[in-house]
């Protein structure tokens, strides 16, 4: 990784909104953002009651139900593997246009290990698993030259969870994709086909300790005294009036009004939920909170009394207009186009945040309250195997900025994870 980063230099791209494994694999495998594929978190609140099964109508892309993000994709955005015509994957969770056998880790007995170094908290464990991985996926590279691979490596971010990404054995995480990186160059210098080979090596979402706690599921059901749907307590709730859906774990989507087969919008439910709203933003786990007003318009308000601005996206150019703060330290912002909005927004503390916001606000699996956590804080206080130390999930600027390294030439600025995807199909010339 030294050499590609002295060869090529070493470039910072901004992620996704929510900054969690899963919806920000979508740039790399589709180009395109979660929010317009279907994925808006890890976690979501099916209002249709037509994408996922009763008795809960919700979604968790953590355990069994990962296999279904493939059924939850809107089909007219193609994957890297449908374009390139083949592939080979691991760990990659979208996988579709890829045959089984092309699946590393879509075997059970795969599922089964990766389960029981999961639920058992066995950090080291990960370690094992990315080690047998590398081994595995470098000899079948090697042996078949498939022309698109996504070897992802869990090592990382589960160790930075448990321990805090500072420590030692993150750094040893990361020499299991330093090696792999190495092997595969070597073998393609030794074996003369170099030349043939476009080299990403990038993060979906960065990393900040956490030193509390804020589970809004119990907040709300314990606290506030609703009825509240969320993992792993999604049986049994009777006529939920709230459901909470966490990713990462610093942001969630909040749903009200679960019995609207259609998303009600602010407007329609300021009345009844302006005090929850008051309630989340005087929580010091809550940083911003976004309200959807229309498909193309989103209230965003500031914890910490940062005020509210409101978002609005026409003709494809974004208008950000401070009302009572600028809870997005951006200034009115009229008439921005898409990469307008990345360059003013990249030096804030949340880069790209027009764009991310308006772009997770067109999913209509989006929730009526978007929250997103307080730096030292996230929204799961249980139910964890790991302990969480470290999160991501948020708009912060550690969770939305990413290293890349390549060894393809400059010659175009990088702005955003989803340039991955398109630099990866232009140099297949598909
Ligand atoms: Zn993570």
């Amino acid at each position: 990784m030294q050499a590609l980063r002295e060869a090529q230099g070493f470039h910072t791209l901004t992620t996704v909104f929510p900054s969690v494994t899963g919806p920000a694999y979508v740039p790399f495998l589709m180009g395109e953002h979660p929010g317009h594929v279907g994925l808006p978190g890890l976690r979501w609140f099916d209002r249709s009651r037509r994408d996922t099964g009763w008795p809960h109508f919700t979604r968790s892309y953590i355990g069994s139900e990962m296999r279904k993000v493939d059924r939850d994709l809107t089909l007219d955005t193609p994957t890297a593997f449908e374009r390139s015509g083949g592939g080979l994957a691991m760990m990659n969770m979208i996988g579709r246009g890829l045959p089984r056998r092309n699946k590393l880790t879509d075997s059970v007995g795969f599922a089964l290990r990766a389960g029981y170094t999961h639920f058992r908290g066995d950090v080291a464990g990960w370690l094992d698993v990315d080690r047998a991985l590398k081994a595995e996926m470098l000899g079948r590279v090697l042996a078949e030259r498939p022309p698109f691979t996504f070897a992802s490596f869990c090592g990382v971010d589960k160790t930075s969870h448990s321990v805090g990404h500072q420590a030692t054995i993150v750094r040893e995480a990361l020499t299991i994709v330093d090696g792999f990186v190495a092997d595969v160059t070597a073998a393609a210098t030794r074996e003369g086909w170099m030349h043939e080979l476009a080299l990403f090596v990038v993060s979906d979402h960065g990393h900040v300790d956490v030193r509390g706690h804020d589970d809004l599921a119990d907040l709300f059901r314990d606290e506030v005294g609703l009825r509240v749907l969320a993992h792993p307590k999604i049986f049994g709730v009777r006529e939920p009036e709230m459901a909470v859906m966490v990713s990462g774990n610093a942001m969630a989507h909040l749903f009200v009004e679960l019995e609207s087969r259609t998303r009600p919008w602010w407007p329609a439910l300021s009345g009844r939920w302006n005090d929850t709203a008051e309630l989340l933003l005087r929580r010091p786990s809550v940083d911003l909170m976004m309200l959807p007003h229309s498909e193309t318009s989103v209230e965003i308000r500031g914890g910490g009394g940062r005020g509210s601005a409101m978002l609005r996206r026409v003709d494809g150019r974004y208008d950000y207009e401070c009302r009572t703060g600028d809870p997005l330290g951006l200034g009115d912002v009229h008439g921005a186009s898409d990469s307008d909005a990345w360059e003013r927004s990249l030096q804030t503390d949340y880069p790209d945040s027009l764009v991310q916001i308006m772009a997770l606000n067109d999913c209509r699996r989006t929730g009526d309250f978007i929250v997103s956590a307080t730096r030292d804080w996230d929204f799961r206080g249980r139910y964890e195997p790991i302990p969480h130390m470290s999160s991501h999930g948020a708009l912060h600027r550690e969770h939305m900025l990413v290293p890349m390294l390549t060894n393809l030439p400059n010659d175009v600025p990088w702005r955003r994870t989803q340039d991955v995807f398109h630099r990866a199909m232009q140099f297949l010339g598909v």
